[in-house]
Formats: structure tokens, C-alpha cells, sequence
């Protein structure tokens, strides 16, 4: 059988890895004349690099990135609010957080795809339902027939929009900025993502490489994210810790990304027939708990594993059982706590960040233990 995916992204390109592993053909559409890598990092979290651990591609990961052992809170200048230390999980699963280039990341998972069956500039246009699976129609004129489908195409999928119709994008009225820039950050920091949090933003670094630093900034808007320009990105954290106010200026201001933050509202339906959603078509949340990529590549697994042990329809039908129930809290988890994150009242801000204080770590070792357990089929 050959199932066709569409979309190059994390999900899509892992899709392909793990069923070629398991003997299964694909071929992949995407609308990108190139592969361009976006100039932002990523935080794979134990449980996607538990999945790359079983599709071989630890070491490798491991070797472009930087490990993270803890996560922490911290108010903008940078003292401490709240710490997850990482190093129980890393014995548990025996792989660690890694922080890398979204660039590296995409070069080693194409390197990894034997099948040159990526095909570029196929930006589908529609999916049309036939005795045969699906006719897929794209944007540079071509027609190709499907008969297992496939939509990793993001949170805004032509797949779930043409097949299936219950779907709300939210926005969450939050601008984010991301950068790469040359820093080596003080030691103290070489292995924590840190996470500053302000009145109504915030501001996240980590270090990717020996000699470069990944960072995120985000900002609540009340009307239109055009009240905040990347040019006077400065301005709005001169209150935050040096440190962070030196991995800002040190970033060209062209190759700042800035993103407005949405996700889908949780929906129920994630396949029909022979066609199914996964990663951000089918469970797009915030990133607010760097999880987004990492449910994708839980999918990609899951999915793989299915298709492997039963027929389409039940494997889709068992693969949504496995992943639905997590993802949707990820979500949900996710969206309050962009929210928490941002408040703007300073008694608010007092209160939260001390019950967060409180918060034993036996708490927030549970609420990790669940996020990077993966379910055995
Ligand atoms: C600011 C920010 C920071 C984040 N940080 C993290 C993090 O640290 N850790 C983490 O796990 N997640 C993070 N995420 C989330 C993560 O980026 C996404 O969840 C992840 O990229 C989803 O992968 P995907 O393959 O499902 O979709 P996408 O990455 O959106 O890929 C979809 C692919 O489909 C292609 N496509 C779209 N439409 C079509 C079409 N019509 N025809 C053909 N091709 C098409 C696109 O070009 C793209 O290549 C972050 C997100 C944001 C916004």
C-alpha cells in the first residue's frame, strides 16, 4: 500500500520515517518550493525524543542539539519562581530534553528518509471524495489519485477543511518573536530553559549549540497585534535581566519570526473512511508548554504502529482512541496556561507566582510523569 501524507512539517516528515520502518511506501506533498528551515529552535521533550530513540534517531538529535535537564520559571529578572528538574525522567526513559535547530532537525529527519518521494510545490488546492479513496487537486495543475490520505498540514489544513467540518482556530491575542543568535549564554544556564515571566509577557532562552542561543518573547495585545512592532522589541523588555535584554540586541532584527498565537479548538473527529489528521491539523495548541511538535511526533508513531497491525479503518479508528484523550489535554493545559502566564494584575501576579512557589515538586513531577509517558499499543 502507498499512503500519501501532505505536509513536510515535523509530523509529516516523521510520518514517513516511522512507516518506512515498518515496509509501508509514501509519498509527501508539500506547498514549499524548498525546504527552507524557519531560523527558530525547538524543545523536544522526553516523550518525542522517546520516539526517536525507538526510530534510531537519538544520538544523532542528541549530537546537533543541547540537553535541557531543568525547566524553570523565573520572574524578569530572572529570580527563580518555579524549577522541573528533568534528571528522574532522563534515568526513567533514558533520553534527555534536547534543544536544537528547527533547521538541524529537518536536515537530519530528510536525511533519514530513503524515498526521494518528497514531492515540492504541490500546494493541494482539494480533496474530492471518489469510489477510490481521493482525488487530490493542487495548485500547480496536477491531479494525483489517493487511496489513503493523510492531512500533516498544519493548523490550517485544506485536508480538515475540505473533509471535515467541525473546526474553530482560536486566537489567543498573544504576538510571539522568535530568534536565533550567536551567545553562549553563563554556564549556570548552558542546560535550563528559562522562562522570565513579566506583566502581560514573558520571555523564554535556551542554548541550541556550543555558540548559539534559541529564544522566544511573547506579548498580549488587546485589539490587533499590529499595537507591537519587532523594532521596538527592546522597548517592551527593558525590565527584564541583561542577560535577556543582550540575547535581544544581538539578534538582526530581520531574522526575528514573528507569529500570532492560535490553536484549534479541541474537536472530536480526527479521521473518515481512509483519511486522517494528525499534528497541528488535528490538535494545533499554543505553545506555551512546547508541546505542539512533540503530540505530532507521538502521532507519527502511534499511527505507524497501527498501520502496521490492523486494516485503514481500524487503525485510524485505534490510533485516535490512543492519542485523542492526551492531546486534547495538552491543549487545553496549554491554552490556560498562556493565560496564568499573562496576567497583568500586580496582586494577581504576587499571588500566583507564590502558590507556583508552594507547588511541591511531587506535583510537578505527576503532571510531567503524565505528559511524557507514550502508551503501548
Ligand atoms: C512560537 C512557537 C514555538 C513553538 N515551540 C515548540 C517547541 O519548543 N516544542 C514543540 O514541541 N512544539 C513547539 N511549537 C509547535 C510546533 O511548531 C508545531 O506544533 C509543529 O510544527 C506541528 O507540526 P506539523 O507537522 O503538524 O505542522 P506544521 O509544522 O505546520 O507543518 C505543516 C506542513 O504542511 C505544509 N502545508 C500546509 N498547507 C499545505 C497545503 N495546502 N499543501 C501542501 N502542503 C501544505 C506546510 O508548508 C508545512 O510544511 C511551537 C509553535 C510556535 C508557534
Amino acid at each position: 500500500m502507498t499512503i500519501d501524507i501532505i505536509g513536510a512539517g515535523i509530523g509529516g516528515l516523521t510520518t514517513a520515517i516511522a512507516l518506512q520502518q515498518k515496509g509501508i511506501r509514501t509519498r509527501i506533498f508539500e506547498q514549499a518550493e524548498h525546504i527552507k528551515p524557519v531560523g527558530a529552535g525547538i524543545i523536544l521533550a522526553n516523550n518525542a525524543m522517546q520516539v526517536y530513540k525507538k526510530l534510531g534517531l537519538r544520538k544523532i538529535i542528541e549530537d546537533n542539539g543541547n540537553y535541557i535537564s531543568s525547566m524553570n520559571i523565573t520572574k524578569a529578572n530572572l529570580n527563580p519562581i518555579s524549577k522541573v528538574d528533568l534528571s528522574f525522567f532522563e534515568k526513567k526513559h533514558e533520553v534527555k530534553n534536547i534543544a536544537i535547530h528547527r533547521g538541524a532537525l529537518q536536515q537530519i529527519l530528510i536525511n533519514e528518509l530513503q524515498s526521494n518521494d518528497i514531492n515540492l510545490n504541490h500546494c493541494l488546492k482539494n480533496v474530492e471524495p471518489n469510489d477510490n479513496g481521493y482525488l487530490l487537486t493542487f495548485k500547480n495543475g496536477e491531479e494525483i489519485q489517493s487511496s489513503i490520505l493523510i492531512g500533516a498540514d498544519g493548523l490550517k489544513s485544506v485536508v480538515r477543511q475540505h473533509l471535515f467540518s467541525d473546526h474553530v482556530i482560536r486566537k489567543a491575542k498573544q504576538i510571539c518573536w522568535r530568534g536565533v543568535t550567536d551567545f553562549k549564554l553563563p554556564g549556570t544556564y548552558k542546560n535550563e530553559l528559562n522562562e522570565a515571566w513579566g506583566k502581560r509577557d514573558r520571555f523564554g532562552f535556551v542554548q541550541i549549540t556550543k555558540d548559539k542561543v534559541y529564544w522566544y518573547a511573547l506579548k498580549s495585545f488587546r485589539n490587533n497585534k499590529n499595537e507591537f512592532s519587532v523594532h521596538d522589541i527592546e522597548k517592551y523588555f527593558d525590565k527584564y535581566n541583561s542577560v535577556i535584554k543582550s540575547i535581544i540586541s544581538s539578534t538582526k532584527k530581520e531574522h526575528i519570526h514573528t507569529t500570532e498565537i492560535s490553536d484549534l479548538k479541541p474537536t472530536n473527529f480526527w479521521y473518515k473512511e481512509k483519511v486522517c489528521l494528525i499534528g497541528d491539523a488535528a490538535h494545533a495548541m499554543t505553545p506555551n508548554m512546547g508541546q505542539g511538535a512533540c503530540q505530532a511526533i507521538e502521532d507519527a508513531y502511534m499511527l505507524s504502529e497501527c498501520l502496521s497491525k490492523y486494516e485503514v479503518h481500524q487503525a485510524f479508528a485505534t490510533f485516535q482512541k490512543l492519542r485523542l484523550p492526551k492531546a486534547h489535554q495538552v491543549v487545553k493545559a496549554s491554552w490556560m496556561l498562556g493565560k496564568i502566564a499573562h496576567v497583568s494584575n500586580p496582586i494577581l501576579i504576587e499571588i500566583r507566582n507564590q502558590l507556583m512557589r508552594m507547588t511541591p515538586s511531587s506535583f510537578n513531577r505527576k503532571q510531567s510523569e503524565q505528559l511524557f509517558q507514550i502508551p503501548n499499543l
